[in-house]
């Protein structure tokens, strides 16, 4: 389906709602039934037809279909954060007895659920190093019902060959999962790689404007509608209409955004490449990227976030840096409008991580790229 399409008019039917060209916030939890024959209808398809706001509400359900047909899937659900989209989804494959492989250093709560919470319900976890394929092939049990990735991840941004992974899942029978937040649905298209669940953080690029938690999960019909049966309608992690409502208006830009931040960060990073005080960039389309090729395959291009390691002698150096940028706010989450830094070694558990000290995150926003390339000089000047 054409990309302008989905974003404009996909699921606006506007001769229901006074032919408004935005559509309503359907502000009501329930709905009603003209008789007890309509109300047995509806009460057949809580999945497509309004009826309570847990199941179906018709401002979600426009979001719904969208989002869908951005990532190539027949359908998706959206939830309250990314956290609860990731967890309805690993929850629906991987039960008591069952072991997932899950790649290195995924988002931390991916992390926390599969580590430390899913093993109170008999789910056990294998983390692997994902650059390599066959590290995934070592680790698969006679009970490996999932393969869980996050390519790349947004932190040192490791790619995993979602093709090859793919693939040797569906040898195996094994569902996979990936955490697709980073590269949005228009820069990497997971399905059509072979992989069954697509999972986003909704908060970030979908969303677009830091006003929104939310989180997708995208799939066949089949698999979303078991999802929708148990851990959606069980866990009720849904999202409300007003900030459904939020999202599709912030996916009335996505791809302008996407192809401004993309764009802003590759200049951003070529100047870092040159600089005599970067040690290393994190950025899947850097030069010196001993996975370029991989992400040339799989990726039209980088986006706006990439992570930095400045030569400092110690961490009041990378303090003074972050402390010395004027245009960037200091601040979590990424895939808004305004540029982040995030300076790694301000975490409690940082000491222990085993993450350099002088690793830095930024993200590049929507702001004129020369502005921020020259801040990130005064304040490399100043190390
Ligand atoms: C932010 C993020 C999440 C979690 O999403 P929330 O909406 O904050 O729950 C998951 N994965 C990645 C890659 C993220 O950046």
């Amino acid at each position: 389906m054409e990309l302008s399409y989905i974003l404009n008019q996909l699921g606006e039917e506007r001769e229901n709602y006074f032919n408004a060209v935005s559509p309503p916030i359907i502000q009501s939890s329930n709905f009603c039934a003209k008789s007890v024959a309509d109300l047995r209808k509806i009460l057949s398809n809580e999945y497509e037809t309004p009826f309570y706001t847990r199941g179906y509400n018709p401002t979600v359900g426009i979001l719904r279909k969208k989002i869908a047909a951005l990532e190539g899937a027949e359908d998706a659900l959206v939830f309250s954060s990314g956290t609860a989209a990731m967890a309805a989804a690993i929850m629906s494959v991987a039960k008591a007895g069952d072991h997932v492989v899950c790649v290195k250093k995924p988002y931390s709560w991916t992390n926390a659920l599969l580590n430390n919470y899913l093993v109170k319900y008999g789910v056990s976890t294998t983390m692997v190093d994902g650059t390599e394929t066959k590290n995934f092939e070592n680790a698969i049990q006679e009970n490996t019902k999932l393969i869980y990735l996050e390519s790349p991840n947004s932190l040192t941004f490791e790619l995993q060959d979602i093709e090859a992974i793919a693939k040797l899942a569906k040898q195996k029978n094994i569902t996979t999962i990936i955490d697709n937040s980073y590269s949005s649905p228009l820069q990497q298209s997971p399905i059509k790689m072979g992989i069954d669940l697509i999972v986003h953080s909704a908060s970030k690029y979908l969303s677009g404007h830091s006003d929104v938690v939310a989180g997708v999960v995208c799939g066949s019909s089949a698999r979303i509608k078991k999802m929708f049966g148990e851990e959606f309608m069980n866990i009720g992690g849904i999202i409300s209409p007003h900030d459904a409502w939020l999202m599709i208006r912030g996916l009335r830009t996505l791809e302008i955004r996407i192809n401004r931040v993309s764009e802003s960060a590759a200049q951003v990073v070529e100047f870092l490449e040159n600089h005599p005080k970067i040690e290393k960039i994190n950025y899947p389309f850097s030069k010196n990227n001993p996975q370029l090729a991989l992400a040339k395959k799989q990726m039209k291009s980088a986006t706006g976030l990439f992570s930095i390691q400045i030569k400092a002698k110690d961490i009041s150096q990378i303090d003074a840096f972050c402390d010395n940028l004027k245009h960037f706010l200091m601040a979590t989450s990424w895939g808004g409008y305004e540029s982040l830094v995030f300076p790694i070694g301000a975490l409690p558990q940082a000491k222990n991580s085993g993450l350099p000290f002088n690793l830095v995150r930024i993200y590049i926003g929507l702001e004129n790229p020369e502005i921020l390339i020259s801040d990130i000089k005064q304040a490399l000047e100043k190390v």
